[in-house]
């Protein structure tokens, strides 16, 4: 039996593939069930209604949103915070500006790998070329 603390209450617990014990589980699950029920009736709420409203923290819903257990279609004012500056987005983890900026610095970390990259293959055919040389000197 594979034993730990569950992250959520420190109870130590069996482990599970959710890597919550069973009474966290159960009360995540509420929290789930209670979110789809305000949302079924308030379609039009935002994030901070429906916490309110369920009494279930935002951190929560934002996760149950980005594990898509909550479809952003039945909750189209429920925003989430883009995780690099907290702008609010309707779908993904980041914003469009973010995710912009994050290609671009994708893109420059590729260019400089790749001048690395020939930095080093001039720096090999430079070693080849020597060693070259020298047999050929010798012979
Ligand atoms: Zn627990
Ligand atoms: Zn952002």
């Amino acid at each position: 039996m594979n034993l730990s603390n569950c992250p959520q209450c420190g109870k130590v617990y069996v482990k599970n593939s959710y890597n919550l014990c069973p009474n966290c589980l159960r009360e995540i699950e509420d929290q789930y069930r209670k979110c789809v029920d305000y949302l079924r009736k308030n379609r039009s709420c935002n994030l901070h209604e429906l916490s309110d409203g369920t009494g279930v923290p935002i951190r929560m819903i934002t996760r149950f949103i980005r594990e898509g257990r909550i479809a952003t279609k039945d909750a189209p004012n429920v925003l989430t915070p883009c995780e690099s500056c907290g702008e609010l987005i309707k779908e993904g983890t980041l914003c469009a500006n973010c995710k912009s900026q994050l290609a671009k610095d994708f893109s420059h970390m590729q260019e400089d790998e790749k001048r690395k990259a020939e930095r080093q293959n001039a720096l090999d055919f430079g070693n080849t070329y020597m060693k070259d040389r020298d047999k050929f000197d010798k012979r």
